[in-house]
C-alpha cells in the first residue's frame, strides 16, 4: 500500500522540498545515486568496468517545464558524453536519457525534445558509444517511441524501453523485436491506472514473461532490465532457446541493487549493465527506488530516528 502513496509524493514540489532539504536523507540517497558531479559518475563507472560490468549512465533530470533547463540539461549530456571520449570510456559506458528533462512536457514538447535528444545521439555516436530512451508514465509513450523510430533511421543502435505493466507493451514488443531493436525491458515504475495498466503483481511478472519471449525470439538485441530472480533464470533459459550467444542479449540493474548478483552473472560469462545515476536533481528517481520496495523506506525511516 505504501508504494502507491510514495509515487504519489515523487510527484509533489511540497514534499520534494521537505526530503531534498533534509541532510538526514543523504545517507540513504548515495545508496542509490553515484553522486551529484560528473566526476563522481566517472569515478562509479571506472571501478564497476574493472569489475567486468559495463554502465549505462543516467544524468538526473526529469518532468522539465521550462526550456533553458531542458537545453541546460542537453548540454550536460553533451559535457558527459566528451568526458566519456576523453577518458576513454565510451566504449563501455553508453547513456539512458528521459525525454522529460529535455522538454518534452512543453508546449510542442515532442518537438522540443526530438531536436535536443537528435544532438546528445549523435555526439554519443560519434564518440563510439549509444543512447537509451527510459520510458517515463504512459502519457509519453507514443511520443517516446515515435522519437526512438526516427532516431534509429540515422542511428540503429539507439535503445528504447518497455514497461511490462502496460497492456500495450506485448504488440510494441513484437513491433520492436521485428524491426531489431536494442529493447530494454522493465516492469515499470510509474503509477499507472487500472485503464492502461495491470495492477497486481503476478500478473506484471507474467506480462513481463510474455514480452520477454518475444523479444529472445526476435531478431533484436534485448536488454533484460530486472532484479527479479525469477525472471533472471526465465531470461537466461529464453536466451539459451533461442540460440543467442553472451553478446546477444544483456542484463541490466540498477546502481546499488544487488551488487552480489551483477558479479555473479557477470563471472559466469554474461554482459551484465550497471545504470548509474548521478546529479542533483534526485528526488523522483530516489522515491520510485523507496516505492519499490518498502524495506527501503524502513531503513530510510530508520536512519532518520538514530540521528
Ligand atoms: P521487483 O519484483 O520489484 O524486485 C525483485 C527483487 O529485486 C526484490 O525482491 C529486491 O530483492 C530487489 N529490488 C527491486 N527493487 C529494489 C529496490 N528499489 N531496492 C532494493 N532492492 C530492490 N522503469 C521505468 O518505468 N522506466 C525505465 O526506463 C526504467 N529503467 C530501468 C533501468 C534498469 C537498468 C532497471 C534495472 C530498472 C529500470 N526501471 C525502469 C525500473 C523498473 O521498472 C522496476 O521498477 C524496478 O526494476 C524494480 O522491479 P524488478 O524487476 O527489479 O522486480
Amino acid at each position: 500500500m505504501l508504494g502507491p502513496v510514495l509515487l504519489a509524493a515523487a510527484g509533489s514540489e511540497r514534499v520534494r522540498r521537505l526530503v531534498s532539504s533534509t541532510p538526514l536523507t543523504r545517507p540513504v540517497v548515495d545508496r542509490f545515486i553515484a553522486g551529484e558531479e560528473l566526476s563522481d559518475a566517472l569515478d562509479a563507472t571506472t571501478v564497476l568496468l574493472a569489475r567486468g560490468l559495463t554502465v549505462t549512465l543516467d544524468r538526473l533530470g526529469e518532468s522539465v517545464t521550462d526550456p533553458a533547463r531542458a537545453s541546460r540539461n542537453r548540454d550536460g549530456y553533451l559535457a558527459l558524453v566528451d568526458e566519456l571520449a576523453a577518458a576513454g570510456l565510451a566504449e563501455r559506458a553508453e547513456l539512458s536519457v528521459k525525454l522529460s528533462a529535455f522538454g518534452q512536457a512543453l508546449p510542442d514538447g515532442h518537438d522540443i525534445a526530438h531536436r535536443n535528444v537528435a544532438r546528445v545521439v549523435a555526439a554519443a555516436s560519434d564518440a563510439g558509444t549509444a543512447v537509451t530512451l527510459d520510458m517515463e508514465d504512459h502519457r509519453t509513450t507514443d511520443s517516446t517511441l515515435a522519437i526512438h523510430r526516427e532516431l534509429r533511421a540515422a542511428h540503429p543502435e539507439t535503445g528504447a524501453v518497455l514497461q511490462s505493466y502496460l497492456f500495450r507493451s506485448e504488440d510494441d514488443a513484437r513491433a520492436l523485436a521485428a524491426a531489431g531493436a536494442r529493447v530494454r525491458l522493465v516492469k515499470g515504475a510509474y503509477r499507472e491506472p487500472p485503464e492502461v495498466a495491470f495492477q497486481r503483481k503476478t500478473e506484471v511478472d507474467l506480462a513481463y514473461v510474455r514480452c520477454l519471449r518475444t523479444l529472445m525470439a526476435g531478431a533484436g538485441h534485448p536488454m533484460v532490465a530486472t532484479h527479479d530472480p525469477r525472471l533472471v533464470a526465465v531470461a537466461e533459459e529464453l536466451a539459451k532457446r533461442a540460440g543467442r550467444p553472451s553478446d546477444g542479449y544483456e542484463f541490466q540493474m540498477l546502481f546499488g541493487i544487488r551488487d552480489a548478483e551483477q558479479r555473479r552473472l557477470a563471472a559466469q560469462g554474461h554482459r551484465v549493465r550497471v545504470y548509474v545515476p548521478y546529479g542533483t536533481d534526485w528526488y523522483g528517481y530516489f522515491m520510485r527506488r523507496l516505492a519499490e520496495r518498502p524495506a527501503n523506506l524502513a531503513f530510510f525511516a530508520r536512519s532518520l530516528a538514530t540521528r
